[in-house]
């Protein structure tokens, strides 16, 4: 007898349970609706304002037996679900999402040089250009071992505004004689948008430092360039935020965007930052844009530079990134971590294929 009850009754609660998930569907197709339209209004979808009257709303109707307490977190619960949901679907639609396994974007330079197209791409040089003899000598030694990328630094976004900030327009005019006597390209960081036509005659590639990497302005001026882009993950910037800003320059024009790994900020104080070698792996899975690892600023160290590159390269991505110097001790930034030539030597040694080396 009591048993037919209770199947009973068990029966009824399965019944609005299916109810319950109907309308949790129903709702869900309306929160996408609303997406939609706001996507075309241009407003974002979180909005407290509109979750607190619905929440007020709700507490007003309740009757029991749920405290308000409890409708309260129910209710947030379903919102945060809903949230995601759109988050989810925006996130699917963006233009940098890998939307098939192979999808990748190659990134071709004016002599046909490739990036992201399966080869390891080497891009080296000073932190800061410093002298037409200092970058002369580094530019010289990698264009040896086939490295077409050098870091042309005119500028240096230094912690404290006493140290050495870089020799600006000058440093771009030494860094573009020198990569055109060892047939280089220059990559060079952009620290503000008003700059970016005057360095156009200089750069080959442009480059966003992580400290800029939220800097939306500067990102959709990016997006008008004809060069290409090194996008940096900021230290403080999460995967999602990170593929946003590079939708921000993608979306504005420029479909070609390299994205770099630099670290990020955690507990360690060993390395200046951690390598997050698990960003390389997902964002060769999330996008098609191709990645490359700056092994330098990351751990803030020379002496785990190779396990460091041959990680990058085992992780899967398409280029290392790494500070070279002719002199470190001497350097005026970044004097732990950049390599001498010899080091860098040894590190090519490592990671290029035999043919790379021989050429
Ligand atoms: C750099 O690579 O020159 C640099 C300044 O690094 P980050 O922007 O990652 O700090
Ligand atoms: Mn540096």
């Amino acid at each position: 007898m009591h048993e037919d009850r209770l199947r009973e009754l068990r029966g009824e609660i399965d019944v609005i349970n299916l109810q319950i998930l109907e309308l949790l569907t129903q709702r869900a197709q309306v929160v996408s609706a609303i997406g939609l339209v706001q996507q075309t209004l241009g407003t974002s979808f979180y909005d407290p304002e509109r979750e607190a009257e619905m929440l007020t709303r709700l507490q007003q109707a309740n009757e029991g037996p749920f405290s308000n307490e409890t409708i309260s977190a129910l209710f947030n619960q379903i919102f945060r679900a809903s949230l995601a949901l759109e988050e989810e679907e925006a996130l699917a639609k963006i233009l940098v999402q890998r939307h098939y396994p192979d999808e990748r974007t190659v990134i071709a330079m004016a002599d046909g040089t490739e990036v992201g197209a399966g080869d390891f791409t080497v891009i080296s040089g000073p932190c800061a250009i410093e002298s037409a003899e200092q970058v002369d000598e580094v530019a010289g030694a990698l264009a040896a071992r086939g490295v077409r990328f050098l870091r042309g630094m005119g500028w240096k976004p230094r912690t404290s505004p006493y140290d050495f900030q870089g020799l600006g327009m000058e440093g771009l005019r030494i860094a573009r004689q020198v990569a055109n006597r060892h047939n280089m390209f220059i990559v060079s960081e952009v620290m503000d948008k008003s700059l970016i036509s005057e360095m156009s005659e200089y750069v080959d590639v442009f480059w966003v430092g992580a400290r800029n990497m939220s800097n939306t302005f500067l990102l959709k001026a990016l997006g008008q360039v004809r060069q290409p882009v090194i996008l940096k993950r900021s230290f403080g910037a999460n995967i999602q935020e990170f593929l946003y800003a590079a939708e921000y320059i993608v979306s504005n024009g420029n479909p070609n965007v390299i994205l770099m790994e630099r670290g990020i900020r955690t507990f360690e104080t060993r390395t200046r930052n951690t390598l997050d070698l698990s960003a390389v792996a997902l964002l060769k899975l999330e996008t098609h844009l191709p990645v490359v690892a700056d092994i330098s600023h990351s751990a803030g160290r020379r002496d785990i530079a190779i396990p460091l590159a041959r990680a990058t390269k085992a992780v899967g991505a398409d280029g290392v990134m790494f500070e070279c110097h002719p002199n470190p001790p001497v350097a005026m930034s970044d004097a732990k971590q950049q390599l001498s030539i010899p080091e860098m030597h040894a590190l090519l040694d490592e990671i290029m294929d035999e043919q790379r080396v021989l050429a």
